[in-house]
């Protein structure tokens, strides 16, 4: 069969046709348990009611309204509740239509920032290696992936990247976790300094690392450390929630769990929870009050910024994951599924370590434990557990990150929030299939 989609098509993927729970089934017939919500995305699995009424209702009163002209009562009030959740000092919130949008928003908010702030200078952008902020210019700049942005290199902002947090990879070991976030953390100080810091606008980071890396949280104190750097010299803190935020780790923000509170932070995937095109970008009372008491608006626009269908569903996502207490779902299912891997594949011979927090877990496939070294990356064994996974009715998310200058190999498990004790079970054991099967393969090659 032809087909005029731009991209992977009905002749490699299967046709998606119906959701129901934490289940997708196929134009065949097979149904496949969702363990990672596409990346992140599907938190209320694929058929809540309240969410489907109210697009519906949304859509009868007002589909669209241009925010040039008009506000709306969805766009006003998922704004309120998301700042009744957000950290304090975090006071407005600008909607977009996904992730990289909201990290394109938040690079020009910074960059303009600064400008009115009396310091035309900072134009730069410090972010890590191991990192994925999206696909846009600005947000590709931002990304750790270097094969991402080769191509594209002499489009890009003027970004510099430092080593992420990764205990599994860079901690010393002699040095104690406290120790290694510190001196992590420092890594940002010493690359401004370099750099001269009166040039830097901003350092952006996701809080728990998700596409490139596979749910790596940071040592305690990582990130105390960056936002006592960052006030010190004066640069923004931007945390990119995009994948980890809305409820994915057990809080509402993960910068929570951190104890901190950036300057922006971006959000998108779970807000929409799959059922809108939504992203958000939030920012400070101090940021907002600069610009609106400087030249008076943020120079920046789309044409669905605002727009009140998204913002009607994402503002009953907020409020089914209120009504099912699923926050402190996530916590106590999210130590259910940890507890689950770890009896299950803590001892297996090519996994190297588990981690995560909340319902966003991270497995790292490795050709040797005790050296930790990664498979061949030609071997592309991430993407061969993906498809061995849908061969067993599984969804998880393979991402193959670099790893000391080597591709490793990951698996991210980010299931709906309404995933029960038994099909996380299920989840396991389906998973732990898929990883022998694949690695048996590889093996026999
Ligand atoms: N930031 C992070 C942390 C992400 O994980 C992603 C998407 N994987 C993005 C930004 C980009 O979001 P989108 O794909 O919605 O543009």
């Amino acid at each position: 069969m032809s087909s005029h989609v731009f991209g992977r098509s009905a002749a490699q993927l299967p046709t998606a046709l119906r959701g129901d729970g934490c289940y997708l089934y196929d134009a065949e017939g097979r149904e496949y348990l969702d363990a990672c919500g596409g990346a992140a995305v599907s938190c209320l699995g694929h058929s809540d009611a309240h969410v489907k009424a109210a697009i519906t209702r949304q859509l009868d009163a007002l589909p669209y309204a241009h925010t040039g002209f008009f506000t709306s009562e969805a766009a006003e009030d998922l704004a309120d509740l998301l700042i009744q959740h957000a950290p304090a000092g975090i006071d407005r919130v600008y909607q977009l239509s996904g992730g990289s949008e909201a990290v394109e928003a938040a690079i020009k908010l910074a960059r303009q920032f600064h400008i009115e702030n009396g310091e035309p200078q900072r134009h730069r952008l410090i972010a890590r290696r191991q990192s994925y902020h999206g696909n846009t210019l600005g947000a590709l700049a931002a990304g750790g992936n270097a094969w991402r942005r080769e191509k594209y290199q002499p489009l890009l902002v003027e970004t510099y990247h430092i080593d992420p947090c990764f205990e599994y990879r860079h901690r010393a070991e002699d040095e104690s976790l406290e120790a290694y976030g510190h001196r992590a953390a420092n890594a940002l100080e010493a690359e401004l300094l370099r750099l001269g810091p009166e040039t830097v606008m901003a350092f952006i980071a996701e809080p728990v690392v998700g596409a490139t890396a596979g749910a790596v949280t940071a040592a305690p104190g990582y990130f105390r450390r960056i936002r006592e750097i960052c006030d010190q010299y004066g640069v923004l803190l931007i945390l990119d929630e995009v994948m980890c935020g809305m409820g994915r780790t057990g809080y509402m923000f993960a910068s929570e769990a951190e104890g901190i509170t950036p300057d922006i932070v971006t959000i998108a995937k779970g807000l929409g929870a799959g059922y809108a095109s939504i992203g958000a970008m939030l920012c400070t009372g101090r940021i907002y009050d600069v610009i609106a008491q400087g030249s008076g608006s943020f120079q920046h626009g789309h044409t669905y910024h605002g727009h009140p269908l998204a913002a009607a569903a994402a503002r009953a996502v907020l409020e089914s994951m209120a009504s099912q207490g699923l926050i402190a779902q996530v916590q106590a299912r999210g130590d259910y599924l940890a507890a689950a891997l770890q009896d299950r594949l803590g001892q297996h011979a090519h996994v190297g370590d588990l981690r995560g927090r909340g319902l966003f877990r991270g497995i790292e496939l490795v050709a040797d434990r005790a050296s930790k070294r990664p498979f061949d990356p030609a071997l592309k064994l991430h993407q061969r557990i993906k498809a061995q996974a849908m061969a067993e009715g599984l969804m998880v998310y393979p991402a193959g990150g670099t790893v000391d200058g080597r591709e490793g190999d990951h698996v991210l498990i980010a299931p709906p929030f309404i995933i029960s004790e038994a099909q996380i079970d299920t989840l396991v054991d389906r998973f732990a299939t898929a990883l022998d099967r694949a690695i048996d393969r590889v093996n026999q090659q």
